[in-house]
Parts: structure tokens; C-alpha cells; sequence
């Protein structure tokens, strides 16, 4: 070891290559003190080989996490399996007696709980009973009867545009076609597959409401946000006969266990299968 002092050298030993640099000793107080507030500085990291590097960008590992690993037709049965024992028959949680109702309590159900659409369609129906007197309801009026649903203002617009649309060009009849159904005010494809699949056993898509596109990601069936694109992912990888099951299974389950804020994953009987980050067990 060799040491170097003087004007503008750092008191530093210059160690052997290779060797960590280490501290000299002065008997001067105010250089050791001086020495003890100075840090070590690290040697440098070693740069990764370019070989290694471009193993690891092409590993099995680093595969599996930028392509969905999720849409894997086995898996994807496995979680069709899994529902299906879960939730072997369920249905639309809204509740109506016709396509028209169905229509109604779907277009109020916009940001709004099923629960919560439920309480007021059951005396919203008693007083309004046909397109015709949507049509033509006093639109204050109809406000005050749908304000708990939220956004009272536009759902009554699109009640009311929807109701004259279907006594204007539909016979009074909720149409049965996704473009037709697209063209009622206030009806996007959610609207649509809901009504579509639920009242009249259509399978146009795949229903893509807050729970759909929630456990879409969590599961790895989608990685898309917009819900036309999750829906165009669920569509490709869902086969067509169990679009409409399919849309109920998860929203159910995503009401009753895969909850936004805490997934009951304990309880969870896709479990095994679900590596989402957040994972509660
Ligand atoms: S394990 Fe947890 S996060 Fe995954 S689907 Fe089940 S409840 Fe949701």
C-alpha cells in the first residue's frame, strides 16, 4: 500500500486493484474527525455482461410476464370450471318482469348499485307501466322518482329518448339486434348485452360492467382498461355459448368475494388460480 498526501489529495490509501480503498489514520484530531464524516465511496457496480442481458429478455420467465399468461385455454377452462361450480345458475340481479323493465332498471343502473335500482324500480314500475308513460312523463316529476339511482338528470333524458324511440320506430317493442339496441338513447353495449343476453337469451358479448373489468385484470384475462377492449379480450378466449353466464358468474362473484377493496381470497374458490398482486392470502 502507498499513501498520498498533499495539497488537494483526498487522505485516501490507494489500495491494491480490485481492493476496497480504505481510511488512514491521522494522529491530528480534527483530520480524523474530519476522516470519520467523509464516507466511503463503493466501487463501482459491475456492468451486466450484453449476453446476459439479452438471456434474460428472452427467458420463458420474462415471456410469461408481458404475454397474458392468463388466456391460456386450460387455465381459462379451469376458471369456467371453477365458476361454474360457484355459481352454477345465476342471473341479472335486476329486477323486472319484461325486456322494456329490464331496459329501464339497466339504464338507472349506471354507477349505481343493483340493490339500490331495485328499491326504486319497485314503485318507479307501479306508476310507469308502459313505454308510453315514459314517454310521456313529466320530466321534473320523473327526476324526483329516480333521483337515489344518481345522475338523475341524464337517465331521465335517456328514459324518456329511449321510450319515445321505442314507440317511434319499434313498435313499443324493446328491439332485439345489438346495433338496433345501440341506437336508443342512453343504451351502450353494457346496456345492450345485459338486455340482449337477460331477457331475451342473446349472446351478443360479454358484459362489461365494474366487477367484469375488475376481475378481468385480477385473473389476467385482459389487459386492457377501456371496456370495449375487455370485452373484445373476454370475447376471443370465452366461448360464445357461455358469453351470458360467463358476464352474471363474475359479476356475482365480484359483488360477493373478489370485492374492490378487499378480496376475500380466503374464501375464493379461484384461489389456486389467481396470482393477482392483490391477493389478500
Ligand atoms: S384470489 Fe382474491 S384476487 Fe384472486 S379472484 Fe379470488 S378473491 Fe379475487
Amino acid at each position: 500500500m502507498r499513501e498520498l498526501r498533499g495539497a488537494g489529495v483526498s487522505p485516501a490509501v490507494f489500495a491494491p486493484t480490485g481492493a476496497r480503498p480504505r481510511l488512514v489514520l491521522y494522529s491530528c484530531p480534527e483530520s480524523m474527525k474530519k476522516q470519520k464524516d467523509k464516507k466511503i465511496a463503493k466501487p463501482a457496480r459491475r456492468a451486466r455482461p450484453a449476453s446476459l442481458k439479452l438471456k434474460l429478455r428472452s427467458s420463458p420467465a420474462r415471456a410469461i410476464l408481458t404475454k397474458a399468461a392468463g388466456t391460456n385455454p386450460q387455465r381459462v377452462r379451469a376458471i369456467l370450471q371453477k365458476l361454474d361450480e360457484a355459481y352454477p345458475d345465476v342471473t341479472c340481479a335486476l329486477v323486472h318482469e319484461n325486456p322494456f323493465q329490464l331496459l329501464i332498471a339497466t339504464i338507472l343502473s349506471a354507477q349505481c348499485t343493483d340493490v339500490r335500482v331495485n328499491l326504486v324500480t319497485k314503485e318507479l314500475f307501479q306508476k310507469y307501466r308502459t313505454p308510453k308513460d315514459f314517454a310521456y312523463a313529466d320530466p321534473n316529476e320523473l327526476e324526483k322518482d329516480i333521483r337515489p339511482t344518481g345522475f338523475f338528470r341524464n337517465k331521465t333524458k335517456s328514459i324518456i329518448g329511449a321510450s319515445k324511440k321505442l314507440l317511434e320506430e319499434f313498435g313499443g317493442e324493446v328491439p332485439r339486434t345489438m346495433d338496433e339496441v345501440l341506437t336508443l338513447p342512453g343504451a351502450a353495449r353494457k346496456t345492450a348485452n345485459v338486455v340482449l343476453g337477460t331477457a331475451f337469451g342473446i349472446a351478443s358479448g360479454v358484459v362489461v360492467d365494474t366487477h367484469v373489468a375488475r376481475l378481468s385484470a385480477r385473473l389476467d384475462l385482459s389487459r386492457n382498461t377501456d371496456p370495449r377492449k375487455i370485452e373484445q379480450d373476454l370475447i376471443k378466449i370465452i366461448p360464445q355459448e357461455k358469453w351470458i353466464l360467463f358476464s352474471h358468474q363474475l359479476i356475482w362473484h365480484g359483488r360477493k368475494i373478489c370485492q374492490a377493496r378487499k378480496p376475500r381470497c380466503i374464501e375464493c374458490n379461484l384461489e389456486r388460480l389467481c396470482y393477482s398482486s392483490d391477493k389478500t392470502v
